[in-house]
Order: structure tokens, then C-alpha cells, then sequence
């Protein structure tokens, strides 16, 4: 099966040194594998999307010799198969309505199970009998089996996940109305034909959930690679909402050396953005193969 990887931005800013590990990663391992790059908004989240944001990020990844293969596709444009693998989902009862609000949720957890420190909280499975009498659907979850997600990430191994113990039933349709995050990447990545994931380790804990999706709705499973995640001086995950500056263009080489730097690469001795990533790609090759034997 010939490679497709992707380059998936929420087009809520500019790239930054985060999301910018991220796209060299996938880029660097898409073409050490002779392999097809393709890039994908994912502006589900309306209202957390910049106006121009996509533009900006197209414009800078080209600045940073980074071309991408076909069209660039936006979720906004695909709600009809988001629907359509979400009927499939219902037709085979994996699927229900919940009418618990966030706040009922956070609250019915800390009684049963204590503080959880990361955020993530288990949803108690409520309305997984049906919904409570009086009570309307808010959102649309999906019924997590029993049982332990395993998984080989690229980098990191062999992994699992008790998807049930530390998820719980997770949405797939948003109070508000919007897919989730968890089914429209499933459903994109099955239509590109994308087979190798490469992507920052805090989608990590993503990766289960989405496994699970692929298993119900008959997609193939893509290999997984997990980037470490660049934080600032306080240990907090670069990101747009913490405000990160947009990755700096003045110098498209030094930035790209920067982040190589990052994903843990000595510097390149390249004067420009060809040998830069001639040179880059050859020494990515050489790393995947030692990771895909570390990973057998
Ligand atoms: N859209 C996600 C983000 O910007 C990435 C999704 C993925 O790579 O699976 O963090």
C-alpha cells in the first residue's frame, strides 16, 4: 500500500514551534517513504477558527519549502460523511443520546471516583440505558466495549488503552451540534487513504478512541508516530490558546533547523531549503527504520 500522510491544523492561528514539529514530522516521514503529503483543516470547531488562519498556515508552510500533494481539504465541507459513518455507528446501537451537561458530569465523577487531576474524566456511563425521563439529548455518544485498546506507536512501542475505564462512552456528536474531533479524523483519514499517522504525543491519548472508530466502521488502521510535544519554560504545551508567537519566517532555515532541533537532531550543515531537506529526509529514513525495528 503506497504511503499518504497528513498535516491536520485547526486553523485557530498561525503555526507555532508546536504545531510546526508536528507538520515537519509527518512531512519528513512521508517523503522518506516516497510517499504522498497532504494537509487538512480541521475547522469543525467553528468558533475557535481565525478568519485567515488557513491562509497563513498554507502560506508558511510553503515559505519553509514544504509542498503538499493534491488539494487541501476543510472538514467544514464534509458534514454529510461525518453523518453518514454516524448512522452506520447507530444502525449497529453504538451509539446513544446523553442529556447530562458537562457540569452534571464533572460533578457525578468527583463524588464517584475522586479528583482527576488531568482533565480527563471518565464519563459514568448515565444515560447509557436510555435517557433519564424528562430529559432531552444533548449530545450523541458512542458505547465504548469492554476490554484493552493495544497499539504500536512508531516511536514509543507497544501501548494500550482501557478505553471504557479511562474514557468512558465519549462524544461523537457535541451538545452544540458539531462532530467531534474523534470521528471527523477517523473519517477523513479512511477517505484520504491515509496510512501512517505522524502527529504531537498529546493526541496520544486520542489514539484508542480513534482505533475503536476505525474497528466499528470497517477502516483500515493507520500506523501511529507520536512527536514529543514542545513546551514552553513552565512545562505548558505550546499551543495557540497559550498564546505561542507565530513561527518565525524571517530565516525559513534556521526556523526549519530549530525544529529539528526539537524533534532531537543535531544540526544540519545545509546553506539552503533543498540540501536542508535532502539531508533531513535522508536522516529521518534512517531513524524510522531503527524505530520500525525497535517498534516489531
Ligand atoms: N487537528 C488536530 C490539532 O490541530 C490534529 C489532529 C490529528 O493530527 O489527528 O491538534
Amino acid at each position: 500500500m503506497s504511503y499518504v500522510g497528513r498535516f491536520a491544523p485547526s486553523p485557530s492561528g498561525p503555526l507555532h514551534e508546536g504545531s510546526a514539529v508536528a507538520a515537519v514530522a509527518s512531512f519528513l516521514d512521508a517523503h522518506a517513504s516516497q510517499g504522498r503529503w497532504i494537509v487538512r483543516f480541521e475547522d469543525l470547531d467553528s468558533p475557535r477558527n481565525v478568519a485567515g488562519a488557513d491562509r497563513t498556515i498554507l502560506k508558511q508552510l510553503k515559505a519553509l519549502g514544504m509542498n503538499w500533494d493534491g488539494d487541501v481539504w476543510y472538514q467544514s465541507t464534509r458534514l454529510p460523511h461525518y453523518q453518514a459513518a454516524f448512522d452506520r455507528l447507530l444502525a449497529q446501537q453504538c451509539v446513544y443520546p446523553c442529556g447530562c451537561t458537562r457540569r452534571e458530569i464533572a460533578d457525578s465523577v468527583l463524588r464517584q471516583q475522586g479528583q482527576f487531576p488531568d482533565g480527563e474524566r471518565p464519563y459514568p456511563g448515565t444515560c447509557r440505558q436510555g435517557l433519564p425521563a424528562g430529559r432531552q439529548a444533548l449530545s450523541w455518544r458512542f458505547r465504548v466495549p469492554e476490554g484493552v485498546v493495544a497499539f504500536t506507536d512508531r516511536r514509543l512501542g507497544s501501548l494500550q488503552q482501557d478505553v471504557a475505564q479511562a474514557v468512558g462512552d465519549f462524544v461523537l456528536k457535541r451538545a452544540d451540534g458539531i462532530w467531534a474531533y474523534q470521528l471527523a479524523v477517523v473519517v477523513d483519514d479512511a477517505a484520504q487513504g491515509v496510512t501512517d499517522i505522524v502527529r504531537g504525543e498529546d493526541l496520544l491519548s486520542s489514539t484508542a478512541r480513534q482505533r475503536l472508530l476505525n474497528q466499528f466502521l470497517g477502516y483500515p488502521q493507520p500506523t501511529v508516530w507520536h512527536v514529543p510535544v514542545v513546551t514552553d519554560e513552565l512545562g505548558l504545551k505550546l499551543s495557540k490558546q497559550n498564546g505561542a508567537p507565530a513561527l518565525d519566517l524571517t530565516n525559513p532555515l534556521e526556523t526549519l533547523q530549530k525544529t529539528w532541533k526539537l524533534l532531537g537532531f543535531e544540526r544540519i550543515p545545509a546553506s539552503d531549503l533543498t540540501l536542508f531537506w535532502r539531508e533531513a529526509i535522508r536522516i529521518w529514513d534512517q531513524a524510522a527504520q531503527r524505530a520500525n525495528l525497535h517498534a516489531c
